[in-house]
């Protein structure tokens, strides 16, 4: 059960020096550094006022002190893992495990649970079929009890049980109130991940100050968690739906949301979304083939795009379409989600 390939793979995956990696038995490393707070993670020393902070709970300045991570330059892990010096006024203490919890995906070491897990399952590795490396699965679900402003918004429009529907169908996950759109493909695999903001009353994207936008492998990538040389190949989102109904019509929007909104109200059709107008693209498009196919795409310069580019790539990938003119004259811009969510 246990095989060198334990060692071996998580040092390759994401280039942790040996001595972070002390698995000896059915342990995943990122649980043995989140226990072993007290030598990785510690609560900075004082050298002066400079290093003691505002204490997010009871904002007394200079009486909180924030955790460091020992093993990547002392940095902060967040500005709120901390604890404040007001042991009875306060309380505040939020350890970096606790964030780790809420957090996985800022966890340094989950891409070695994973490949702990799969080394369980399988003593030999399977050859990939194509370059792709997908993320670890066990990662996407551990966010989608996640939740999001995004998640609210579906909840209040649409009603509960539509909205959780829709966020299981989709895999929709959250963090930090964020919505986390994951890309899952036609066989399971997870590409990547959008991270969103979106305004809870209104169900729009956040703009300015605070619409972070991120992606999973792009966070990842800073913590220095992907293999060298991973590239990411993104597919269609909700593309994991076209192999549970092979018969239904399929119906392709540019927008996540837009897909939703669709599958909420025109459920007789697989909803798919190609993330931005240029998505559009006979790679994406593949596993469309032999489906009968309706695009929705956004009035104005989205429309005219699509309606320039799709014959040909129907033609390569192999599929029927038509384009709806359900957005003619509409107001420019807008997509089908504006319209049959009003
Ligand atoms: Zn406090």
């Amino acid at each position: 059960m246990v095989s060198g390939l334990l060692v071996i793979s998580p040092m390759a995956l994401t280039n942790q020096p040996p001595t972070n990696i002390n698995i000896n038995n059915n342990i995943y490393i990122y649980s043995i550094s989140m226990n072993n707070n007290s030598y990785r993670y510690q609560l900075e020393r004082y050298r002066g006022r400079g290093s003691r902070y505002t204490c997010p709970q009871c904002h007394r300045k200079q009486s909180f002190t924030r955790y460091i991570d020992t093993y990547n330059n002392n940095i902060y892990i967040n500005d709120n893992v901390g604890k404040c010096n007001r042991l009875d006024k306060c309380g505040y203490h939020y350890t970096p495990k606790q964030y780790f919890t809420d957090n996985p995906w800022k966890s340094e070491g989950w891409l070695v649970g994973q490949s702990h897990r799969e080394n369980n399952q399988q003593t030999t590795p399977k050859p990939q079929p194509t370059t792709i490396t997908p993320l670890p699965r066990w990662f996407m679900e551990r966010t989608l009890d996640g939740d999001s402003t995004y998640r609210r918004w579906l909840c209040r429009t649409y009603g509960t049980q539509e909205a959780h529907r829709i966020c299981q169908d989709y895999h929709v996950g959250g963090c930090d109130d964020h919505v986390i759109f994951w890309q899952v493909d036609i066989k399971g695999r997870v590409r990547t991940g959008k991270i969103m903001a979106y305004d809870e009353a209104t169900g729009r994207r956040c703009k300015g100050e605070g619409a972070v936008i991120d992606w999973v492998h792009a966070s990842m990538r800073r913590e220095g968690l992907l293999p060298e040389g991973w590239e990411l190949t993104q597919c269609l989102y909700g593309e994991h739906l076209l192999s549970e109904r092979p018969s239904s019509r399929v119906a392709v929007v540019e927008a996540y949301k837009t897909a939703h909104v669709g599958a909420i109200l025109m459920p007789w059709m697989v909803w798919v979304a190609v993330d931005s107008m240029s998505g559009l693209t006979a790679e994406r498009l593949r596993p469309l083939k032999g489906r009968d196919v309706v695009l929705f795409p956004d009035e104005g310069k989205g429309y005219q795009m699509w309606s320039e580019k799709i014959a040909a790539i129907a033609a390569e990938v192999g599929f029927s379409y038509r384009i709806s003119s359900f957005m003619e004259g509409r107001e420019s811009g807008a997509d089908i989600a504006d319209l049959i969510s009003n």
